[in-house]
């Protein structure tokens, strides 16, 4: 893996933080994007070389309201950059890590994502993400 990617900060009210973290960063959100698969609503912000991603609830079913009701708000995982997602998978696999879906999906920002299991990573959800060339996004 590489780099971290970004961190995945999960809220209750997107507006309230959003503006919380323009504040905070000193910088616009230069995102939002709804994950319907996930039933989430997303933004992104920069700072410097790093990304923060804010994460509400669309649905009761989504995952981040699951999380929310369970933990409240705060970090909900890490995202890690991978250049070859599905070798970082079967790696990971072997190696007896649980893979919360068997296919890379697509999630924000032109991403190609898989989630690793929270329980077998010390209680932190790990996202691997891939980039998806510019060509192949639409
Ligand atoms: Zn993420």
């Amino acid at each position: 893996m590489k780099k971290i990617e970004h961190i995945g900060i999960a809220v209750r009210d997107m507006s309230a933080a959003s503006a919380l973290y323009e504040q905070l960063l000193g910088v616009s959100c230069y995102k939002t994007e709804d994950v319907l698969s996930e039933g989430v609503h997303t933004a992104f912000f920069k700072a410097g070389d790093n990304k923060v991603e804010l994460l509400a609830a669309i649905t009761k079913e989504s995952p981040i309201a699951k999380f929310l009701e369970r933990k409240g708000e705060g970090i909900h995982h890490i995202a890690f950059d991978v250049d070859d997602i599905l070798s970082e998978m079967s790696r990971l696999k072997a190696a007896g890590f649980q893979l919360l879906n068997e296919q890379p999906k697509r999630g924000a920002d032109d991403k190609m994502v898989c989630f690793v299991h929270p329980k077998g990573t010390n209680g932190v959800l790990i996202e691997l993400c891939q980039q998806i060339p510019t060509a192949q996004i639409g």
